[in-house]
């Protein structure tokens, strides 16, 4: 029964649309007789949403003909690792911000295989804000810059993205990406998980600008190499067939349903419903991000008290709730509102929030 209504950070939602067509087609796929698990990857059926999910990325992210789209495995916690192999050259350094635990992580992965610097942080405080105030590294020095857009855990996400002139600017995008309309240009690298906001754990999205492909030196492993699978259409190996299908699966919803600029529009009143909710009850509940750093994506909140807190989180659960525990880094409480989050979910929420503090607790 899917009476629950899901606020899971990640794997996270999926809209029941997309879930309906899964399943109707997982038997038969496209009248092949097989299911689409069971389809070679070198088959035409399979080729034809191979492709699809690279055209509508391309379509709904409007990424321009310098880049390329990759469709990798090993999570955005593999591309931690893979960004430095292929971009970080020994004579230059990679610089990092960090705006949480990911990009902690992140920076670690790249300090394993060279020079690192930490351009700006905002651990002091948890990391309850953007660390946008910075000065550039020198050009010649820097291999690239590095930034998580938005973070996940502590519910903050990047609105001006640091512009680096001739520096290329990395983005881990996992929690945001096809949230809201971005400037591909700014960028030189994105990467994101799909389990987010793309659909399923299994696939990871990299955008890369083709002249940095050639960065990927030939004595990396053939599959931690970049350039292989470009040169190969992401098909070197076997990729994840099942979670390709549901992430073109997903691109379609979106196309379907206004594309970036609508969910974006979505999102906004979503993020601002439930921030509102927050800022009106005069201390009940407690935002955990700055206001000018606060996350569209996960909403990050605690009670005034831990006991309050559970209390919360204990009735919330009881309603229907899931999902609504914050990370253990931060404790208290995150609502994360995907793209498959409704809006009516987050209505249903915000509704809840009243009753727990006129009557609940
Ligand atoms: C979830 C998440 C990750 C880790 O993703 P995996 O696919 O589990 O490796 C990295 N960065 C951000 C911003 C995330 O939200």
């Amino acid at each position: 029964m899917r009476n629950t209504l899901n606020f899971n950070a990640g794997p996270a939602a999926l809209p029941l649309e997309v879930l309906l067509e899964a399943q109707q087609n997982l038997l038969d796929f496209d009248g092949s007789g097989m299911s689409i698990m069971e389809l070679s990857h070198r088959s035409d059926v399979y080729e034809r949403i191979h492709q699809g999910a690279k055209v509508y990325l391309q379509k709904l992210l409007r990424i321009p003909q310098e880049f390329e789209i990759l469709l990798l495995q090993g999570g955005a916690s593999l591309q931690f690792s893979m960004v430095p192999m292929n971009l970080l050259s020994t004579d230059k350094t990679a610089y990092y911000i960090l705006s949480g635990v990911w990009s902690e992580k992140a920076w670690k992965e790249a300090k394993k295989w060279g020079k690192t610097g930490i351009l700006a942080s905002s651990k002091d405080t948890n990391y309850n804000f953007i660390p946008n105030d910075f000065s550039m590294p020198e050009v010649d020095s820097a291999s690239y810059i590095h930034l998580t857009s938005n973070n996940t855990i502590y519910g903050t996400e990047w609105r001006n993205y640091p512009s680096s002139s001739s520096i290329p600017l990395v983005a881990d995008m996992s929690s945001d990406l096809l949230s809201k309309n971005i400037d591909i240009n700014q960028f030189d690298l994105i990467y994101a998980g799909a389990q987010k906001n793309l659909g399923t754990a299994g696939v990871t999205i990299v955008i890369i600008r083709k002249y940095l492909l050639e960065r990927s030196s030939e004595n990396l492993p053939t599959m931690l190499n970049y350039q292989i699978h470009a040169k190969n259409n992401s098909l070197y190996n076997t990729p994840p067939t099942f979670s390709i299908y549901i992430l073109y699966l997903i691109l379609k919803w979106v196309e379907k349903n206004g594309g970036t600029d609508r969910m974006e529009q979505l999102n906004k009143e979503k993020a601002f419903a439930l921030y509102s909710k927050i800022d009106e009850s005069n201390g009940f509940y407690l935002g955990h991000a700055k206001e000018n750093s606060r996350s569209r994506m996960n909403v990050t909140f605690k009670l005034l008290t831990e006991e309050l807190t559970n209390k919360f989180l204990q009735k919330a659960n009881d309603y229907g709730f899931v999902g609504l525990n914050g990370h253990r880094s931060v404790g208290g409480c995150r609502a994360s509102i995907y793209n498959a989050v409704p809006l009516s979910h987050v209505q249903d929420l915000i509704t809840f929030m009243e009753e727990f503090k006129q009557r609940l607790y």
